[in-house]
């Protein structure tokens, strides 16, 4: 009776969706969103119009409420995203395409060599500079298209051209016959700053504003429009990303993919009077992270902390691949045990070996609604929050006799000491004098 009890629970488990899915004969889309913040979607809470094919993607997904990235930066954050390892272990410490073109480390495994030697097709549509195959984001990857900019500086290639090619991939892939399951990584640059004027998505939206809001203005504009112009951004990308999954559906391969959403980082839009997307506040590390397939009958909502180096172990566990050995991050498949997550931030001044300000090499923790920004260089200009009480991060508690600053301290500590191989990656940037560099050697924050 008592098996039979459990046979019964167990069959109702598996129909309900709870904690399963995923099959060992799904293929993998992986969409990455450049500069989404989390809180620009519908799906996590933002009240217009703005994500509708994201959000209905969302509605069936292991969907994480507070998923966090590794940097504030493309090349860095989408590093870990595929290596599923920490910047200061990838090595992608800058964005390659403007400094010391750095490409990710030899004995890290990308997602994508780790799929092709399990039997994957693998191709990848990216739109961005900072992701060229010469940095590392090709390895693995059969066929890789990287979709020139536009002509903007700092501008991504041209969404209908990334939905175009990723779906002429699928038709021949469909085409050929291939038994292979498929790895494709799709990468939409949309909403990075120039946020552009297109009058027929302003228009559908009701935004009554008809600039194009580049780095300066992003600033000295008033706010609302900002945001306006901002959501546009989003709402344009949205609907290439419905674009895509009805390729999906047309060829009937809908039913037989996991699509993982993921942001790279997020964009200030004017708090703490900043625009564009650096340093480690919220608003670039909170990002949005689900993972849909067909099988599951509702959202299966996460509301704890997990990093965005978590993706890869779960995508995996998911196609019921073997685990990545090298991986940092850890499945979340099922509920695990709260975690810590870590950031790291360098500014690129650091490269022209300046004299260091403030705010320029920063590295950050959060545990629950807790956390500890800690400049390595300047540590009385640390920061330490509790966003329980204070989600904009306006009030500093970072002080030596501070509890909550001394316990997020040494989860950093054992951060820095313990799990990144090589310690700190990128002291050799900075034009340090000696004793400031045998301080950050005793501390153990450099090997
Ligand atoms: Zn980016």
């Amino acid at each position: 009776m008592r098996r039979l009890c459990s046979a019964v629970l167990m069959a109702l488990f598996v129909l309900s969706g709870c904690g399963e899915g995923g099959s060992h004969n799904s293929h993998l889309l992986l969409i990455t969103l450049d500069t989404q913040r989390a809180d620009f979607l519908g799906s996590y809470g933002h009240p217009e119009t703005v994500s509708p094919h994201l959000d209905s993607l969302a509605q069936r997904s292991l969907f994480f409420e507070k998923a966090y990235a590794t940097a504030p930066f493309t090349g860095p954050s989408h590093a870990s995203i595929l290596t599923s390892q920490h910047q200061s272990t990838h090595g992608v410490i800058y964005n390659g395409h403007r400094a010391r073109n750095l490409t990710i480390g030899e004995s890290s495994v990308t997602l994508a060599e780790h799929l092709n030697q399990s039997g994957f097709n693998t191709m990848a549509v990216v739109s961005g500079g900072p992701l060229d195959a010469r940095f590392g984001f090709g390895r693995g990857f059969e066929g890789f298209n990287l979709v020139p900019q536009m002509g903007y500086l700092d501008s991504g290639g041209d969404p209908a051209q990334v939905t175009r090619r990723a779906g002429n991939w699928l038709l021949d892939w469909k085409h050929t016959g291939k038994q292979e399951r498929f790895f494709l990584w799709v990468h939409y640059f949309v909403p990075h700053l120039p946020f552009l004027n297109r009058p027929d998505v302003r228009d559908s939206l009701g935004i009554e504003f008809d600039q194009t809001v580049d780095e300066e203005s992003a600033a000295t504009l008033p706010v609302a429009q900002v945001r306006q112009a901002y959501r546009a951004e989003v709402f344009e990308m949205d609907r290439f990303i419905g674009q895509l999954v009805a390729r999906l559906e047309q060829l009937e391969l809908a039913d037989d993919t996991i699509i993982a959403v993921v942001g790279d980082h997020g964009e200030y839009l004017q708090e703490h009077g900043w625009t564009n997307h650096h340093g480690l506040f919220d608003e670039v590390l909170h990002v949005p992270m689900f993972i849909h397939w067909r099988d599951l009958r509702a959202s299966e909502r996460r509301p704890g902390t997990v990093s965005t180096i978590d993706l890869a172990p779960t995508l995996l566990d998911l196609l019921e691949v073997a685990s990545l050995a090298t991986a940092e991050g850890k499945s979340q498949r099922r509920e695990a045990a709260p975690a810590p997550v870590f950031a790291e931030w360098r500014d690129f001044r650091l490269l022209n070996q300046e004299a260091p300000r403030p705010g320029e090499f920063q590295v950050m923790v959060r545990a629950g609604e807790t956390k500890l920004i800690r400049d390595m260089l300047f540590p009385e200009a640390s920061q330490c929050f509790d966003l329980s009480t204070d989600p904009a991060e306006a009030r500093n508690l970072f002080g030596p006799n501070d509890p909550l600053t001394a316990e997020l301290g040494a989860l950093l500590d054992d951060h820095i000491k313990n799990s990144l191989p090589h310690g700190l990656a990128g002291i050799d940037d900075i034009q340090i004098d000696s004793k400031s560099l045998e301080m950050l050697r005793s501390l153990g924050y450099v090997h």
